[in-house]
Order: structure tokens, then sequence, then C-alpha cells
């Protein structure tokens, strides 16, 4: 079957990563996950000292990042300058400073350019908030899943390790407050593209969601 360019937006926690993940295996696809991108030049920033609206500074970190994800024997790395970073990306410090840094200009140019290099051949699926409606508005086929505030807590609260350092209402919090950030923002806003295929992940399990994912793909493919 011809190769596809698959596109799965939406909130923090509606469950992307394990669907796309899953629907990338199911179909012999590559997965990106762009938030980790967004991730790594936040971490980046960190690293040296910059502010998150410092775009003259950003914009400099930004020429001199060469960031790639990279298969290795624990799956796939993300290399950042040749430092292996996938395991220093996901504190509660750096999901916030990625989703402030992800609003600016400069940062969305280089992480759009490095994207649409990442999907030229097809053959992926891409996961993040603006897959579908900037990135890549052409994509064969777009899913814009969602889930109830409460279950995506829940669920992100679940996959925190170690647990005592933060609640579940903090985690909440915090989820409503990137929610906000992101879909308020001027720039690639986190909203459906038009041509999206809705899902709400709240009462499904993950097979429900990758199998009705599979079921509109071959029906896309089908149509072409
Ligand atoms: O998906 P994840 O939670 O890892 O993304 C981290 C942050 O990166 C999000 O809160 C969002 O602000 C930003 N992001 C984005 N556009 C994407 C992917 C992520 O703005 N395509």
């Amino acid at each position: 079957m011809q190769k596809l360019l698959i596109t799965i937006d939406g909130p923090a926690g509606a469950g992307k990563t394990t669907v796309s993940k899953a629907l990338a295996h199911r179909l012999e696809y590559t997965y990106i996950d762009t938030g980790a991108l967004y991730r790594a030049v936040a971490y980046e920033a960190k690293l040296n000292g910059l502010e998150a609206h410092d775009d003259e500074a950003l914009e400099k970190l930004c020429s001199g990042l060469e960031i790639a994800f990279v298969r290795g024997d624990q799956g796939l790395r993300l290399i950042c300058n040749q430092v292996d970073i996938t395991n220093r990306i996901r504190t509660p410090e750096i999901t916030m400073l990625a989703s402030a840094i992800s609003a600016r200009p400069v940062v969305r140019r280089f992480l759009f350019g490095l994207q649409r290099k990442m999907g030229k051949d097809k053959g992926v699926v891409f996961e993040g908030r603006d897959m579908g409606t900037v990135v890549f508005p052409e994509a064969d086929v777009k899913f814009y899943l969602s889930a109830s505030t409460r279950m995506r807590a829940i669920r992100r609260y679940n996959e925190l390790v170690p647990k005592s350092e933060i609640t579940l209402e903090e985690v909440e919090k915090d989820l409503k407050q990137r929610d906000k950030n992101d879909s308020t923002r001027d720039l690639a806003p986190l909203k459906p593209a038009e041509d999206a295929v809705r899902i709400d992940s709240t009462d499904m399990s993950i097979q429900e969601v990758v199998d009705q994912m599979i079921a509109c793909i071959e029906e896309k493919s089908g149509e072409k």
C-alpha cells in the first residue's frame, strides 16, 4: 500500500503518544513525537540560562542545534548536539518551559523546517499540536484526539515517577494552564484541522482508538 503521512493533534494527556506509537507500529511507519522537539529546545534554553521570551537568544540557540531521533537498543532516543537527552526532558519545569518557548515564532520557524524534512518521504505518524493545521496541511489522514480534563490529568499523573513530588490536583492545574497557553497563543494555536477526524478517548481503550483510526485510514486510502 502507498505510504501515507498521518497527523495526530490534541491536548496533553489525550493519549496521543501511546496511540501514535501503536498506530505507527501497526502500519510499520516511523513515529515522530514533535512535543519532544519543543522540549529539546526548552532543555537547551535552560542549560544555557536563557529567558523564554528572549527571541534573539533563542534564535541563536536554534541555529546551533542539531536534533534527531535515533533508534537505539532502548527504542527511539532524542539526540541533541550528540547528547542523548531522552530522559531529561519530562520534568515539570521543562514541560512548562516547552509550553512557553513554543509560543515564540523563532522556535516554531526552526522546528517547522525540521519537521517538514522529517516528513518528506511519508510513512510517518506525527504527533503534536499543529501537525494537521500548520506543518502538514496536506497530510493524508488527520486525527484530533481529546479527552476530559480530569481523565487527562489522571493519565499524566499515573505516568509520573516519583509521584510524591506532585499531587493529582497540581498535575490538573498545570495541564489547564498548558491547555490555555497552547490554545490561546497567536501562532499555531491548538485546534482541530477542519478536515480532521475527531476522537474523544475519555471512555475508550487504546486498542479501541487505534482500531477506529485504522478503519479511517483504510477508508481514506480506498478513496485515493
Ligand atoms: O506533547 P508534549 O506535552 O510533550 O509537548 C510539550 C509542549 O510543546 C506543549 O505544551 C506545546 O506547548 C508544545 N508543542 C507545540 N506544538 C507541537 C508539539 C508540542 O507547541 N506540535
